[in-house]
Formats: structure tokens, C-alpha cells, sequence
């Protein structure tokens, strides 16, 4: 039996009893155990702060950035390996595999590009100078320093490889050291990362340490310039935005949590067009790949009444030819959930989603032995049923709504989810579009818009990507990660300084108002 460690304060740790099962959600059988009981976390948090930060913030962002480029280098070259190792630990068909590492090791590349462009200074300037006084001796500028903390890290099940390497990405180039929680049901491949990145001995010493365990105590020996960046459902984020010791010492808190993404089509839209297309085409990659559990999914689809029966039936039609079973038989396109408590949760889920409408493809039933379900669609009576706006079935499962097709009630539906990571919107009407762009964008991180003119050209509006910000509002959990160089925000401290305008401009290289 694999016995699946912790690297701590520059060693590989075990943690002592109750260890946690690790399991294959193909057949639920063992493959590896974790613990972190009764390893000392406050020490590790030290280690982080006194020996990582220091070596990092001792570099410069261009150097950060190369080790950004080496990291993403050393995973990618076990990438076959990894691949087999996340389908037996994630339940992930080969595709959904690369999606998770090909996504850790490209985002931890394009930061490598972002960082190898960066002043060789020990900090970033935020716009620029500022004349304060009657004359210009009184000036200002702000600068974004490195935090002197550590950055602790904690993910969801569903990207082992991806949820490490975004967040470490902006973590380390902006010079801060991680502390990696990776939750426990696919720690083996996370365990498997971590090795990769600790062999490699290319991050310093105290930069990058790896609990694959309970949490335990980790959060009571936060310090004021720490950072907690967490990801996971909406109830988890409450509780860690809560704990005594993030509310007792005011580290920097980021939480990624649960949304009903929306995807709407427009009245405008026909059955023939390229934009009916594009939208058939992005809802069965959201309900098929990583078998339906990823946070930016669509969970809503909101259809005008008129066209309801025809997307049923086409969206049936493309899902039922869809593969379902062991991910590791080729030509199976949905793979198994995480584990068996996933997917009680999604039966639960398709249950209550059901009661209240009615099951147009897929359903509730286990497929083969595994934690395994095929694609489903609820058919809703009425589209503005508070369970559709309310419950994630974090599962290959969306909800068909039937709406007017006014771009006001589009808008309504749409806030109703309290705040998303990403909304599409479906029309080749720049009126309605813009109207419904403009009226759901407060409530979300991301709002894709697809059109016939799109079609062929834009990536579906699940994929994170680095150079765009990625979080939402509300229940998404108010979070910002990644986003270009505004993804480094979350491990800097933005700082005006304000003094003689030869000190500060000459000394700290502002650049002059023009
Ligand atoms: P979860 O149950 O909320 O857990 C998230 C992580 O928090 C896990 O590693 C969990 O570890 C840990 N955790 C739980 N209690 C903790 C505590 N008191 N202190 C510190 N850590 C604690 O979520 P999940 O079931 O793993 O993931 C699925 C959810 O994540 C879905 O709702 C999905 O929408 C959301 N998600 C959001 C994003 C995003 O970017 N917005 C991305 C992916 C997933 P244990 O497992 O040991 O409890």
C-alpha cells in the first residue's frame, strides 16, 4: 500500500493514525492512505516565512519566472505517468487527465512568460507618480511589494495538478512561499506533482512545502501577512473565512467556491445557425469532460420557451452518443466522479433537481461498478424554481430552463445564482447582447459571448485562462486568481509612498506624471 507524505519543513513526513483512505473511484478499491496527524504545522508556517521568503524575495521577478519555466518543464516530462496515475486516482479518462496537468504546467509557463518581462527590482510600481502638494516636491507613487508571510494554498478534489500550479504561479513570482493543501481524495496524484517539483530541486528551500492530509491545525498559526488561497464549496469557504485564526490575525483570505454558471440563448438564435453550434458543442465538453466536476461547468441552461423542446432533443441526441464508463477504455469520453461520496451526492442532487421537472436523458443510475454517472438533463416545469438557482450538482448534471427570451428575464435567472465564475451568452443580436452582458457582469468573473462569428475561433467558456481572471462574486466566494499579472495582487502588499519628489521618484524609479 502506498503510503502517501507530507514534505515539511524540508523533509518527507507521515503523519500518525487515523490515516485516510485513498481510493480508485473506478471500483472503490484502496490504492494509498494519508495522514498529516500530529505533524507540526506552526513549524512549517515558520519555516515558509524564515527560510523560503527570504530566498525567494533574494531573487528577482525575471529569476522567479525561470523557475516558473523549469517547473513547468519537470512536470511536464513525467506527463505519460501522471496521466496513468490520474486515472486511476481521479476517475479521469486520458483526456480530462491532460486537461488537469497540461493546465498546471501551461499556466505555470505563461507566468513564466508574464515574469521574464518584469523590472529587475524588489517590487512592481502601480501606476504613476502623483504630485500630493501645491508643487511637485510632495510626491507620491504606489508600489506592490512581496507579502513576508506564506502562502497557504488549499484545493478541491477535482485539480490536483491544475489547482497547485495556478495558484503557486503567482504565488512564487510574486515572491511569496507556499504551504499546499491538497484535499485528500486525489492526493496521489498531487503527491505525485509534489515529488516531481521537490526532486527537482529547482524552487529554494522553504518555498514549497506539501500536506496531502486533515488540515488540522493549520489555520490557527496564521500571521498578519499571510495568505490563504482556498478553493472548494461555498459552506467549506464560509468556514475557513471564519476560523478563529484567519478572523485573530488578519491574513489575506481569497476563496474560490461553487457557481451556477449560466450559459443563455437568445430568441435570435436558430436551430440551423453556427452559433446553436458553438452552444450544443460547449454544454456537452461541460457535461462530459472531467466528468462534469469542474467549477466553471454550466449548471443552468436557460433557453427561450419556443426552442426548449428542440434543444432537448439535440443536446440528448449529441449526449447519448457520448461514452460513458472506465476511463481507462479508449473511446470513454465520461469518466468515474472523485469517489463513492460524490457520487451519492449527485444522485441526491439529480433527485431534487428532478422534483421539480423531468429527466430528459441520463439519470441517477450507476453505470458499470464505479462512482459513475452518464450525462443528465433536468427539464424544468418552471424555469425560476428556486432549486435550480440553488443547488450545484457537482456531477455531469445541468438544469434546462425555459424562459421568455426577454433580455430582462434573462438577467433576472441569471443573478439568481447569487454570483458566478463564468456566464455565455449565446446571439448574434448586439442589443440583446450587450444589454445582458452589461446586466448579468456584476455577478461574475468571466461573461463569454458566443455568436456565428465566433464559431471555429473562441475556446469554450469553462477554460480558465491565465491571462484572464478567474473567481466570481457572492456564493462564487469573492475571490480573484490569475488574470495576467493582476494574479500576483493576492501576494503583494500595495503601498504608497509619499515624500520629496527627488527621494521618491529618484530613489524608487517612479516613473514621472506626464
Ligand atoms: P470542499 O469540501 O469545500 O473542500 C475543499 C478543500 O478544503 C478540501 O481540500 C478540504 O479538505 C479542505 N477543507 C475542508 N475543511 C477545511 C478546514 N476546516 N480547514 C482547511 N481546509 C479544509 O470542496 P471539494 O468537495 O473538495 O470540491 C468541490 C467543490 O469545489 C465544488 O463545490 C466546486 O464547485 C468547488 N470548486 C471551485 C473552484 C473554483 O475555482 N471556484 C474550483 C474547483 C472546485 P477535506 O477534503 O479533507 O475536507
Amino acid at each position: 500500500m502506498i503510503e502517501i507524505t507530507n514534505y515539511l519543513c524540508g523533509t518527507w513526513q507521515s503523519g500518525m493514525d487515523p490515516k485516510l483512505p485513498v481510493r480508485d473511484p473506478r471500483d472503490g478499491s484502496q490504492i494509498a492512505s494519508t495522514s498529516s496527524e500530529g505533524l507540526d504545522f506552526g513549524a512549517a508556517l515558520a519555516h515558509a516565512r524564515n527560510v523560503g521568503g527570504p530566498a525567494l524575495r533574494a531573487l528577482s521577478f525575471p529569476e522567479r519566472a525561470k523557475l516558473l519555466k523549469d517547473l513547468a518543464a519537470a512536470i511536464h516530462e513525467r506527463r505519460e505517468e501522471l496521466i496513468e496515475i490520474s486515472i486511476q486516482n481521479g476517475g479521469s479518462t486520458r483526456g480530462d487527465a491532460k486537461f488537469d496537468l497540461d493546465g498546471a504546467t501551461g499556466t505555470l509557463a505563461a507566468y513564466a512568460s508574464f515574469g521574464k518581462r518584469l523590472p529587475e527590482k524588489p517590487y512592481l510600481h502601480d501606476g504613476d507618480g502623483l504630485q500630493l502638494g501645491r508643487t511637485p516636491r510632495y510626491w507620491g507613487q504606489h508600489l506592490w511589494v512581496p507579502r513576508e508571510g506564506a502562502a497557504v494554498h488549499i484545493n478541491a478534489f477535482n485539480f490536483p495538478a491544475w489547482g497547485q500550479g495556478e495558484k503557486m504561479a503567482t504565488a512564487i513570482l510574486a515572491g511569496m512561499p507556499v504551504i499546499q493543501r491538497s484535499a485528500p481524495q486525489t492526493s496521489l496524484i498531487a503527491w505525485e506533482v509534489a515529488k516531481t517539483i521537490v526532486e527537482s530541486g529547482i524552487l529554494p528551500e522553504g518555498s514549497y512545502q506539501f500536506i496531502a492530509g486533515q488540515p488540522g491545525d493549520l489555520l490557527d498559526h496564521l500571521e498578519g501577512q499571510d495568505v490563504v488561497a482556498f478553493t472548494g464549496s461555498a459552506t467549506t469557504g464560509r468556514v475557513v473565512r471564519s476560523s478563529a485564526g484567519v478572523v485573530n490575525s488578519g491574513a489575506r483570505v481569497s476563496v474560490e467556491a461553487d457557481s451556477l454558471n449560466a450559459h443563455v440563448l437568445a430568441p435570435d438564435v436558430e436551430s440551423d445557425s453556427d452559433a446553436y453550434d458553438q452552444f450544443l458543442a460547449n454544454l456537452v465538453t461541460d457535461l462530459t469532460q472531467k466528468a462534469g466536476q469542474k467549477c466553471t461547468a454550466v449548471r443552468r441552461i436557460l433557453v427561450p420557451e419556443a426552442m426548449v423542446n428542440q434543444v432537448a432533443e439535440d443536446l440528448s441526441a449529441q449526449l447519448g452518443r457520448q461514452k460513458v464508463g472506465d476511463p481507462a477504455e479508449s473511446g470513454v469520453r465520461v469518466g468515474a466522479l472523485t469517489d463513492e461520496a460524490q457520487f451519492e451526492r449527485a444522485v441526491e442532487g439529480i433527485g431534487r433537481l428532478a422534483e421539480q421537472g423531468s429527466i430528459v436523458c441520463g439519470g441517477p443510475e450507476r453505470v458499470g461498478t464505479g462512482a459513475t454517472i452518464a450525462p443528465t438533463l433536468i427539464r424544468a416545469n418552471d424555469g425560476a424554481a428556486d432549486v435550480f438557482h440553488e443547488l450545484e450538482v457537482f456531477a455531469p448534471v445541468a438544469s434546462l430552463l425555459p424562459y421568455s427570451g426577454e433580455a430582462g428575464e434573462a438577467i433576472e435567472l441569471v443573478r439568481r445564482g447569487g454570483g458566478g465564475l463564468v456566464c455565455a451568452l449565446y446571439s448574434n443580436d448586439g442589443d440583446w447582447t450587450e444589454t445582458v452582458a452589461l446586466g448579468v457582469a456584476p455577478f461574475h468573473g468571466r461573461v463569454w459571448i458566443g455568436s456565428d462569428r465566433l464559431q471555429g475561433q473562441g475556446l469554450p467558456p469553462s477554460l480558465v485562462l491565465p491571462s484572464c481572471v478567474h473567481g466570481g462574486p457572492g456564493r462564487a466566494g469573492g475571490g480573484e486568481e490569475l488574470g495576467g499579472l493582476r494574479g500576483l495582487e493576492l501576494y503583494m502588499q500595495r503601498v504608497c509612498v509619499q515624500g520629496f519628489q527627488g527621494f521618491v521618484q529618484k530613489k524608487l524609479g517612479a516613473p514621472s506624471a506626464s
